[in-house]
């Protein structure tokens, strides 16, 4: 089962019920693909295995070989090549690896090279996994991809997915069995609420709502699920001591008994909410 834990933006406490969750839930896998600022290794603390490199293939030009025919620029629909006076240049930040440049030179003179985007890092047990991508580096969706490609199939996998709602967050979330939409309950918590859940109806992906650093009313938030029948699966209220546990880097389910019961608790919601989407599409 593959539970994504998101956000409409940073800051709302994703990595705390992420980390919390795949801590509380034995055996099972963390992975975080929250590539451009990975940190669920500061509370998970994992004893890593291995650090991989993932790289993507980008034209490299022979130029003995190039008549400056301009076909390769023609055909690049992401700018990543220009023909200027018989030159080619390549920006290969720009390129989605599609190899259609290769294919339509005339000349050979373009080879696909690896051009490394970022490191992907795994734990002793293979229970954590993390990617991190290079600084500068503009597109995250082949490290997750990379990451998503690596998951163990068997037992529960917790992805900590990248914060707001676009490309990356698209490739993080789709073919998972359940997404967990934590929220604040502020009217910017709704409203980054508001964009998750339109993402997840056009993706079409079950969800639940999780209310972080709640304050026991029945405000905007609670509101806005009511609208939009959407389940609030649990809170946590604003303390001042789960803050303070979380700037230490420390697990919450580490402190008090009631937070792995708490966990343990959520985690069985999710997977009664999982039963029942494959109980009414059988076919997903
Ligand atoms: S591989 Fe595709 S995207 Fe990259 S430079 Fe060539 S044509 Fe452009
Ligand atoms: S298609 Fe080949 S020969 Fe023509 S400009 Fe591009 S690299 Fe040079």
């Amino acid at each position: 089962m593959k539970i994504s834990v998101l956000s409409g933006k940073g800051g709302t406490g994703k990595t705390l019920v992420a980390t919390n969750l795949a801590a509380a839930v034995r055996p099972s896998q963390y992975v975080d693909l929250d590539v451009e600022e990975p940190n669920g290794y500061h509370f998970l603390k994992p004893r890593l295995r291995e650090t991989v490199s993932v790289g993507v293939p980008v034209p490299r030009l022979e130029e003995g070989k190039c008549t400056g025919c301009g076909l390769c620029a023609g055909v690049c629909q992401f700018n990543a090549l220009a023909a200027i006076k018989n030159k080619v240049l390549i920006f290969p930040e720009l390129c989605h690896h599609c190899g259609a440049c290769s294919l339509v030179c005339p000349e050979k003179a373009l080879q696909e090279v690896q051009r490394e985007v970022g490191t992907i890092s795994i734990g002793e047990e293979r229970d954590f996994m993390q990617g991190e991508l290079q600084v500068g580096e503009p597109v995250a969706v082949p490290l997750i991809n990379e990451l998503k490609r690596r998951v163990k199939e068997n037992g529960p996998v917790f992805f900590d997915c990248p914060p707001g709602a676009a490309c990356a967050v698209v490739h993080a979330v789709e073919d998972t069995d359940y997404c967990l939409l934590v929220t604040e309950p502020t009217p910017f918590g709704r409203h980054d609420l508001a964009i998750a859940v339109r993402l997840m109806e056009k993706l079409g992906l079950p969800f639940g709502v999780l209310i972080n650093k709640g304050d026991g009313k029945n405000g905007d938030v609670h509101q806005f699920c009511r609208e939009k029948g959407s389940k609030i699966l649990a809170e946590i209220p604003f303390s001042l001591e789960i803050a303070e546990t979380y700037s230490r880097g420390e697990l919450l389910i580490q402190g008090e008994k009631d937070w792995l019961h708490f966990f343990q608790n959520l985690f069985g919601k999710i997977k009664e909410e999982v039963g029942h989407e494959n109980h009414r599409h059988p076919q997903r």
